[in-house]
């Protein structure tokens, strides 16, 4: 089968062996896929991973190994990881696999990714997409499940007020996520192109140049994975306030913390989310991502796809099979 294999260099192949499905996994036939910045960075050598790259995708079930062949035929979309399952796993006992020190996930760690023809998965960890949702929009519901976390970390009250710092992907899908739950949201950012995606389904935004910087606002989400973005998202949060990191914000910097300690701020760490509510509020149509997709590439130009990702402007590429 075609699959996209990173080993020390990115490559494009055409006789990888079709995976075959372990006990209770189901074999799934890619219909497109979506590259995130994580399998950008792994190229850069990030997690030492060798393998198929990717995790965002959706796909039809092709074949089942278990007894429950339900899901035949079925659009999915995997979870980006599974646990190990070890009874003595204390992790995988709470239920807990995301943060299971064993875990596999998909092209990042320990399981080959979704950028090929088939990929498997346990089919616990594959969720059937509704039938009006759009694979171009069912793709997106990774990032969209990562923005939904924030709600089931933290309680937003109805008078909170929330600010997203940063309208790349992550910024523009939390923000559109937040706005439709009726929360009083505003998205900031450097790129007037990239916020009016947000403003036509009714966000406020703000570029920040003309933004002032107060300490008003009771949750922000830093979105933008600077060292500055870090630091502005510091300046905007409110005494006993919220500052969510959705980006990691690598540094050897020397950052100030003190303002977190005078003003007493409570300082959240959010990565990924569960899948079911993203896909609910796909289904519900509240939100809509195409404009987010910055091209679409058959999978014989992944490598093109690969570069058009690296351009300042993109937000979405994707990758057809
Ligand atoms: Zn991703
Ligand atoms: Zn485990």
């Amino acid at each position: 089968m075609k699959a996209l294999l990173f080993d020390k260099e990115l490559k494009l192949v055409n006789d990888y062996e079709k995976p075959i499905p372990k006990k209770n996994e189901a074999l799934v036939r890619v219909t497109l896929a979506g590259i995130c910045n994580t399998d950008y960075e792994i190229t850069k050598g990030y997690m030492g991973y060798v393998g198929i790259l990717g995790h965002e995708a959706v796909g039809i079930v092709e074949d089942v190994n278990s007894d429950d062949k339900s899901l035949i035929g079925k659009r999915v979309v995997p979870e980006i990881s599974y646990g190990c399952e070890d009874p003595e796993c204390e992790w995988c006992a709470k239920k807990n696999y995301r943060h299971c020190p064993n875990r596999h996930t998909l092209g990042i760690w320990q399981k080959d990714g979704v950028f090929a023809q088939y990929f498997t998965m346990p089919t616990k960890v594959l969720f059937e997409v509704p039938d009006e949702v759009p694979d171009t929009q069912a793709v997106f519901v990774e990032p969209l499940a990562a923005a939904l976390e924030i709600n089931e970390q933290l309680h937003i009250k109805p008078m909170d007020k929330v600010v997203v710092l940063g309208d790349g992907k992550l910024g523009l899908i939390t923000a559109l996520a937040l706005n439709s739950q009726n929360i009083d949201v505003t998205l900031v950012g450097k790129h007037q192109n990239k916020l009016d995606i947000a403003k036509e389904q009714g966000v406020k935004t703000a570029l920040l140049q003309d933004f002032s910087i107060e300490k008003k606002y009771d949750i922000v989400v830093e979105a933008t994975g600077s060292v500055s973005g870090f630091e502005t998202s510091l300046a905007l949060t409110k005494p006993r306030g919220v500052l969510v990191l959705k980006s990691t914000v690598a540094t050897g910097k020397e950052l100030n913390l003190a303002p977190i300690v005078i003003d007493e701020i409570t300082v959240l760490g959010s990565r990924c989310g569960q899948f079911p509510p993203a896909l609910r509020l796909l289904q519900s149509g509240k939100v809509d991502f195409s404009k987010l997709i910055s091209g679409i590439y058959d999978v014989d130009k992944a490598l093109e796809a690969f570069e058009r990702n690296k351009e300042k402007d993109t937000l979405k590429v994707l990758l057809k099979f």
